[in-house]
Order: structure tokens, then sequence, then C-alpha cells
């Protein structure tokens, strides 16, 4: 028999192509999608397709939603989901609550392997590669725990987006599907420590996506020793490839900046990164670090707005990200940790 698959890793055309080795119709693929979207919890309840279809579906693929291991809600609405994945890994994802709907923060990995030096998602190292169906259970699972409809996606949770690349996109193209969440891609944030080789690829796809790309520093010595990646892809070279990114897709770019104190977050290092990124046109997210990891504290509330009045007086849009959850241990790997250490 052909190897199991989960059906919600799969897209239309992928579906119809099992209906015709199955010896079934092709539009029958269409009629599954509808069903995983739109609330069937087994083949079995897909009640447009025939007994014994049903009972052949459920026999060769599976639909397996993350369980919830650990759920917190904190008192501005935030609420951190540690979820099990079928062979027992743990992961985060965090639902916030904007005025314009809900947003969900993602996680694309077991753990990560790029090893930025303040991020406790990276401690251990990765463990594996989410399929497109785990990130798509996470919103499902979300979404019918909290009775809501989600409307913003940040790939921002655990793992890194482009070092899994393929699920992604077929993540994104599956949440997108009009019978899917209908999340138009103008709606999705892909954050990225910087690989540019993938980021031209990305490119290629040309995707209405925003792509946030983590600096956290202008200088190569420094930033390589906070973030290896710097080692491979250095400052010069992310420049240039996030000018390319934007002369092919014409998005502006936000430029994600955790501010730790008296490390970064001096005007020198702003002035530095307008240099850096002359040209560019972009958006700065500014992130007092969250103090997940030893040696890395945040910047003081007037050090933050001191940053953020750099970019604004020269006329380069510059914003404090919200802290919310702060309550709820909201730094990313967190929850994670304490699940496994329940264990
Ligand atoms: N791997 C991707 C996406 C996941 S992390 C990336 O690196 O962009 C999402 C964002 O959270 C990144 O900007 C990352 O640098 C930042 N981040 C990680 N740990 C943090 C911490 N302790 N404080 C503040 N931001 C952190």
């Amino acid at each position: 028999m052909a190897e199991v698959v989960d059906l919600y890793s799969m897209t239309k055309q992928e579906l119809r192509d099992l209906c015709c080795s199955l010896g079934e119709k092709p539009y029958r693929g269409k009629q599954i999608f509808a069903w995983l979207y739109g609330g069937a919890c087994s083949a079995r309840d897909m009640t447009t397709l025939s007994k014994s279809f049903r009972e052949t579906l459920a026999a060769c693929t599976t639909m397996t939603l993350p369980t919830i291991a650990k759920k917190q809600v904190a008192r501005d609405g935030t609420v951190k989901y540690a979820f099990r994945l079928v062979d027992g890994h743990v992961i985060e994802s965090v639902v916030m609550s904007y005025h314009h709907g809900y947003t969900i923060c993602v996680s694309t990995q077991v753990g990560c392997n790029m090893g930025c030096g303040f991020c406790a998602s990276t401690v251990g190292g990765k463990a594996r590669d989410l399929s497109a169906g785990e990130m798509i259970g996470q919103i499902m699972v979300a979404q019918r725990d909290l009775s809501c409809r989600i409307g913003n996606v940040v790939l921002m949770g655990m793992g890194e987006p482009l070092d899994n690349l393929e699920q992604v996109l077929k993540f994104m193209a599956l949440a997108n599907d009009p019978e899917g969440f209908s999340i138009g891609y103008r709606h999705f944030t892909l954050s990225t420590c910087g690989l540019c080789d993938k980021i031209t690829i990305l490119a290629k796809h040309n995707l209405p996506i925003t792509l946030s790309v983590s600096v956290h520093s202008p200088f190569d010595e420094e930033r390589s020793a906070m973030m290896p990646v710097n080692k491979k892809f250095p400052l010069a070279e992310l420049a240039k490839t996030l000018l390319y990114y934007q002369g092919v897709t014409g998005r502006r770019v936000s430029l994600e900046y955790a501010l730790i104190q008296n490390k970064n977050d001096s005007p020198a290092h702003a002035k530095a990164l307008m240099e850096l990124f002359s040209g560019l046109s972009y958006h700065v997210n500014v992130i007092p670090v969250n103090e997940a990891r030893a040696g890395f504290s945040k910047s003081s509330r007037e050090q933050v707005q001191q940053f953020v009045e750099c970019f604004l007086s020269q006329g380069i849009p510059a914003t404090t990200r919200r802290e919310l959850g702060a309550d709820i241990s909201a730094a990313c790997g967190q929850l994670r940790r304490q699940v496994q250490n329940e264990l």
C-alpha cells in the first residue's frame, strides 16, 4: 500500500490525484478539501463521498491535528498554546487579538538550527521540520478552541521558515485557498534571520506577503557574535539581497530589531543601520529584547524611544512592538520548555 499521507498537508491538486489513484472522480478531491476546512474530524464524516470510499480514505490517510498540551491566557487576551504533535514533540503558537482581528504566530520547525544567542527556541537545536499540515493544524485547533476566525499569520514562532521553505510555501497556499482559511497573502508576515539564498528563491515566487528580517545589529562583528547566520550571509549581502527582493516584489520589507541594553541600542547603531539599508524601503520594528537567555537584558523605555526617534526623524517608519502576553512566559520557546520539564 502507498505511504500513509496526512490530508491536512495536501493541496486540492494532490487530493484530486489521490482520488484518481483510488478509482474516484477527480472532483472528489475538492469535496475532501472543503470537508477538511469545513469541520470534518475524520474521513468518515465526509458524507458527500460514498461510504466505501470514506472507508478506503480513512484506511489510507490520516487527519492529525496537534493536541493542546498547555494553554495560557494573559490578562490582555493573548493566548499561548503548547501543542503536542503526533510524535510527541512540543511546539508553540500564540494568538493575539488586535483591533483588526486575530493574529496567530505559527511555528515552522521543532526547535531551530540558527543558534541566535538571545533566542530560547534554538536551545537544543532543531529536532525536525514541520509539515504544511502541522502548520495548518496550529490555526485549525486555535480557531476551534477560541471560536474565532484568524485573519493574520506571522511566521515568527519556533523555527526558521526559510530553512523549511517548501512546506512553508505549501502552508501559505493552503491557508490562502478560498476554500481553505481564505487568508490573503497580504495577511502573512514571514520572518527570517536572513538566509539570503532562500530570500532570492522566495522573491521568485513573488507573493504579496510581508518579509520581515531580523537584523539586530548593523555591524558584522557584533551581529555574527549574536547570530551565527551572519558569518555565512554578512550584512552587505543581506542588504543587497533585500534590494533584489524589493526590486522583484515591489514590497516594503520590515526590519526587526531587538534592543539589548548597552549592546545594540545606541544612536550610532541606528545611524549605521540607515546607511546599510539606504535605497531600501523599509519599516523598523523595534522590540525590547525578551529576557529569555542569560546575558541579554532589555533597554529602558527611554532608550527604546530614543532609538525609534532616530528613524522617525529621518522619515523612516519605526514602531515599537506592543509587548503582548507579558505575564504568560511570552518569550519564544519558554512555554515549550515548561511543558518538557513537566514530562
Ligand atoms: N527564525 C525567524 C523567525 C522566528 S523568531 C527569525 O529569526 O526571524 C521571530 C523574531 O523573534 C525574530 O526577529 C527573532 O530574532 C526574535 N526573537 C527571538 N528571541 C527573542 C528574544 N529573546 N527577544 C526578542 N526577540 C526575539
